[in-house]
């Protein structure tokens, strides 16, 4: 066995198990030791039997004398009764219901036992306890009172008798299941597990080998030592994300771009023609933005900003100083509502620089051109096609069509991705790229320029994330909202307001306004949770959720409003469609999953009401809310909640109390973690990195460690492992 063996090699894991791990991200060797217990148990305390005290938790080490079941007449239970014997005497131990136990330990065993001792009736037994077979007695302490403590005894114990490692739970992989393979695997690899880490980095942060670490970190000597080995993996998690962010800058460094010249007066003539004044935070990012530009390699720069701040402004303002350069951009979206809306928006703030601006959908093609007396008129596809290959097209907006083969620029020099996480690295790669040949031609010795990338985000991630995850140079922050927004009104609404609520909804709709209702998933019963995969499940109780919250809401309590409804299982046609629907006001209000449209703007909805709102982040409550508000009237978000707990109350109040998407995140980082608000399946960091991302301390110095051994060996040839690792790492790990 290797780190790199895939877990079917492991024996005695069947397909069972196998599946089980899946489920949770494991495929290799590599991802079950990276799997690491969240707390431990302590039961290192073995006593002499004579020294049990009761109340507390006991570990001894001893010989069965007999065991047997009984059965309890009163209770109906089988007690499994065994009587233990060490050097210094005898003691009775039960276990409720588990009759099997006779069939394991045998009189004559020799076994090691942690829990709990209970005195009754004068009499003081050990309670369900924690139970291994141990093969000889004499090497443990607790039998032999002449024995000092022996360093190896806890190598030998899985269960009992030292800290036990406790995992988090899930479905079907208990504790005792997880130490016991991890135990096994940890022993077959011995010594093969070789450090990535160079010695020199390790020696100056004081970080213990990566063989020790995995040991201490499941089956620690001590907690110190647990701490210890914890805070080597966060290190190295860190040091890889800090070395993956250089090295992308590395790479970028390398290519080049065409070099646009910053037109200050441009701007200005835009910027005073617009019937608001820019924050300063949208001033401050298109500076970031056309300094970067101006550089002969491209940029790369990630624009966050809270639903709402303006970033479409900003964009554009780049986009009109590119294209008055004589080169094209290209604008993309995720799906075919949001890529309309920009063209109408965009095209609006550019209406009087004259320039030649096309829509390109999976069914159509507009544009705005000189010929169409600058105003949108339909074009077949074809046509378009020929305008942005012979450069008369300026600005080309669209869906995923535009990453199409067919469409080629002439001189494609910015592209701009919007809501920029939802497209895949792929795609990416391949928009930069174009007009370029495939990327494997481009080692060749000229290269061709590639286009500088803008890409846009209203997630709000908390900045000190943002910063470690993105680096300082490449991030430029929207974090105040345009002076004179209306606050949006924010309820926590209990189970007996839920009637009250409703009236007032009914009220607004009689008022002209439209509501959104987001539900939050079902939770799968056990039977399908066993016949499904996940990723099904997931999607099949949020199908079922919306269905159910459409029938209550049309049958029951508004059976006389048109009522829409939207998930994920649907076809994208068919989605556009029912919020064509919405938009237009053919629907008073649209039940939906989480799943809906980021950016889509439907001026006249006034309400979101978000049902169970205790399950989901405070982050993506803020963004279901920023879909309300968008125009005159006073908006209203309703956070319907069943859940009694002050802790939950308290989460949502915070949702009342402040409008900003960072500080909430930022918030929500500090409830319930990186690893929770993040995802870490869907990242592929593990949690334990991921919770120390937010410790600035400890990633400036990763950071730093990483910069200097770029330094010192830019393609790390005299590191080979730390390469391979590395090149694993960004394989494994998507950091948009
Ligand atoms: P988002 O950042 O969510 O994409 P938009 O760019 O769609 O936000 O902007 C939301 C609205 O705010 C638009 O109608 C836009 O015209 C307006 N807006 C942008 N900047 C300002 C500003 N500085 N002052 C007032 N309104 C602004
Ligand atoms: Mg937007």
């Amino acid at each position: 066995m290797q780190l790199a063996t895939p877990i079917e090699e492991i024996p005695r894991v069947g397909p069972q198990y196998q599946k089980k791990l899946k489920k949770l991200g494991i495929k290799t060797i590599h991802d079950l030791l990276f799997h690491f217990p969240h707390r431990y148990e302590e039961f290192s305390n073995i006593v002499p039997v004579s020294e049990i005290k009761s109340g507390a938790i006991n570990s001894i080490q001893g010989k069965i004398l007999e065991i047997e079941n009984k059965r309890t007449w009163k209770k109906r239970m089988v007690l499994t009764q065994c009587l233990v014997e060490d050097f210094s005497g005898a003691i009775k131990v039960i276990w409720f219901n588990q009759p099997y136990l006779i069939n394991v330990l045998k009189k004559g065993d020799f076994i090691s036992l942690s829990g709990k001792a209970v005195l009754k009736k004068n009499e003081i037994y050990l309670s369900s306890p924690a139970y291994e077979k141990i093969s000889s007695l004499a090497d443990f302490q607790g039998i032999n009172p002449n024995k000092t403590k022996t360093t190896k005894k806890e190598k030998g114990l899985t269960h009992t008798g030292r800290l036990i490692p406790v995992y988090p739970e899930t479905e079907g992989l208990s504790s005792k299941w997880l130490r016991y393979v991890i135990k096994l695997v940890l022993t077959d690899l011995g010594d093969k597990i070789l450090d990535p880490l160079p010695i020199k980095l390790r020696k100056e942060h004081q970080l213990i080998l990566l063989q020790k670490s995995l040991w201490q970190a499941h089956f620690p000597d001590s907690l110190i030592l647990a701490k210890k080995a914890k805070k080597r993996f966060a290190f190295e998690g860190l040091f890889f994300i800090g070395l993956h962010i250089l090295r992308e800058k590395q790479k970028l460094a390398k290519e080049k771009a065409m070099p646009i010249p910053f037109d200050l007066k441009l701007i200005q003539g835009f910027v005073k023609k617009l019937p608001f004044k820019l924050t300063g935070c949208q001033k401050k990012s298109i500076w970031q933005i056309l300094k970067d530009i101006e550089r002969p390699w491209p940029m790369n720069r990630l624009l966050e900003g809270d639903v709402g701040s303006g970033k479409t402004v900003v964009a554009t303002m780049a986009i009109l100083n590119i294209v008055k350069a004589g080169y094209q951009t290209g604008l993309m979206a995720p799906t075919e509502i949001l890529a309309k809306q920009h063209f109408q928006e965009i095209s609006k703030l550019l209406k009087s620089f004259n320039l030649s601006i096309g829509l390109l959908t999976g069914k159509e093609g507009k544009i705005i051109s000189k010929e169409s007396k600058w105003q949108a008129i339909k074009i077949s596809r074809q046509k378009l096609l020929e305008k942005i290959i012979a450069g008369e097209t300026d600005l080309l907006i669209g869906t995923h069509a535009l990453i199409q083969k067919q469409v080629k620029f002439k001189r494609l020099a910015l592209v701009v991705l919007d809501e920029q996480h939802r497209f895949g690295v792929d795609q990416r790669a391949r928009l930069c790229s174009s007009p370029a040949k495939a990327s494997t031609d481009r080692q060749e010795k000229e290269l061709p320029p590639i286009p500088h990338l803008l890409s846009m985000t209203a997630t709000p991630i908390p900045r000190t994330l943002a910063l470690t995850i993105y680096g300082d140079l490449d991030l430029s922050l929207i974090v105040e909202l345009p002076k004179g927004r209306k606050k949006i009104i924010t309820k926590i609404i209990p189970p007996k307001e839920r009637n009250k609520a409703y009236r007032f909804i009914k009220n607004e709709v009689k008022q002209g306004r439209q509501v959104f209702v987001i539900c939050p998933r079902i939770e799968p019963t056990n039977n399908e949770r066993q016949t499904a995969n996940n990723e099904q499940l997931l999607k099949w109780n949020e199908v079922k959720a919306v269905k159910e919250e459409y029938t209550k809401l049309s049958k029951k309590i508004f059976p006389d409003l048109k009522i829409g409804m939207l998930h994920g299982k649907m076809k994208t046609e068919e989605k556009e469609e029912i919020m064509r629907k919405f938009k237009q006001k053919e629907t008073d209000i649209l039940v939906s999953t989480s799943v809906i449209e980021v950016g889509i703007d439907i001026p006249n909805a006034g309400v979101m009401i978000i049902e169970g709102a205790e399950r989901f982040g405070l982050a993506q409550l803020h963004q279901f809310r920023g879909r309300v508000g968008r125009a005159e009237h006073q908006s209203f978000c309703f956070l319907f909640t069943d859940s009694p707990a002050k802790k939950t109350f308290q989460r949502l109040k915070a949702l009342m109390f402040s409008e900003n998407g960072f500080d909430l995140a930022e918030q929500d980082l500090k409830i319930r973690g990186p690893g929770e608000v993040f995802g870490q399946r869907q990242s592929g960091i593990p949690d334990l990195v991921m919770d120390s991302l937010a410790d600035i301390s400890l990633v400036t110095k990763t950071r730093q460690a990483a910069k200097e051994i770029l330094i010192e060996d830019p393609g790390l040839k005299k590191y080979p492992l730390l390469r391979e690792k590395i090149q694993e790492f960004e394989k494994k790990v998507h950091l948009e």
